[in-house]
């Protein structure tokens, strides 16, 4: 029987440890709250920030939206961001990325408080991740596919870990977190010679591509264990993941849906980190 890993169950449980943290916080009149920085109104940036705002609410985490228009030069950016990254009541920041054309982000990364840098853009908590230092704080969604795996008891320890995507968001610190976990990890792009035998030879098989449905079952070993961080949109205009998840989910033994999974985890790790920033910053 394939195990449905779902991502809401998992959420729970960091809310509900969550719960007691924020009390206490609240008791000593802190109240923590997550800055999005925002420039202009992408879609997809607009979703997010619903979502993220109802999850912050639902563990009593407060979130301000810090807006600028589309059009903001970049030394107003970095005004406004220098404005949020002082200010005492704003505990963890976000900045909404990609900026649009013609703003750059690096001053931005250099110059944001580590205490505060929630979702792991400064090369400090970068390299911290890199280094293995757990008291960073690393990605939101490399550490959800943690959160998901450890939640439905898959060891890490010695396996056989594949990542399909290398990018610095997910793929690379999601290998380096895995590395820490004591897993063997082969990490795979466009580049790589053979992806099916890469992929084939992983007890757990970690999708991060972004290229709807491209792992079909012939990428899989019987009884691995699928986690698919894509989010895409399909061809008949639905959400979907990398893999593809009807046909895979007859060899593995575990799998994750999209939407459902992973993506459900991600903001609530997101409302502990700001949690433990509130915690670093006032104590
Ligand atoms: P990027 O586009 O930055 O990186 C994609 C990576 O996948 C690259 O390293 C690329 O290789 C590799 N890749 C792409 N196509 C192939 C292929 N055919 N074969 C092998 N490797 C391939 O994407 P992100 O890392 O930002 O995001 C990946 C996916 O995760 C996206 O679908 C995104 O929407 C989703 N996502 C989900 C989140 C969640 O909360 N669930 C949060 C963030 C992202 P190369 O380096 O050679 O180009």
């Amino acid at each position: 029987m394939t195990t449905l890993m779902k991502g809401a169950p998992a959420a729970a449980k960091i809310r509900d440890e969550l719960g007691e943290r924020v009390g206490a916080l609240r008791a000593r009149g802190v109240s923590p709250c997550l800055g999005l920085i925002r420039v202009g109104a992408r879609p997809d940036d607009l979703a997010y920030e619903r979502g993220a705002k109802k999850r912050m609410e639902s563990v009593g985490v407060d979130c301000r939206v810090f807006e600028l228009p589309e059009d903001v030069t970049q030394d107003a950016l970095e005004e406004k961001f220098a404005q949020v990254n002082s200010d005492p009541e704003v505990h963890g920041i976000m900045v909404f990325r990609p900026l649009p054309k013609g703003l750059d982000i690096e001053p931005l990364r250099s110059a944001i408080d580590p205490r505060k840098d929630v979702d792991c853009m400064s090369p400090a908590n970068i390299a911290g991740v890199f280094a293995g230092d757990k008291d960073v704080f690393a990605p939101c969604t490399p550490e959800a596919v943690l959160e998901v795996l450890d939640f439905y008891n898959v060891p890490l320890s010695g396996k056989r870990v594949t990542v399909v995507g290398r990018s610095l968001v997910v793929g690379r610190p999601l290998a380096m977190l895995l590395v820490s976990r004591n897993a063997t990890v082969t990490v795979c792009h466009t580049r790589t010679a053979d992806l099916a035998a890469e992929c084939r030879r992983a007890e757990i098989l970690i999708a991060a591509a972004g290229r709807a449905k491209m792992i079909g079952p012939e990428l899989v070993a019987d009884g691995a264990v699928v986690v698919d961080v894509g989010i895409n949109v399909g061809p008949d205009g639905k959400l979907c993941g990398d893999v593809d998840f009807d046909a895979v989910s007859e060899a593995a033994s575990a799998i994750t849906p999209v939407p459902g999974g992973v993506g459900a985890v991600t903001s609530s790790v997101l409302a502990r980190h700001v949690v433990r920033a509130a915690e670093l910053l006032t104590r």
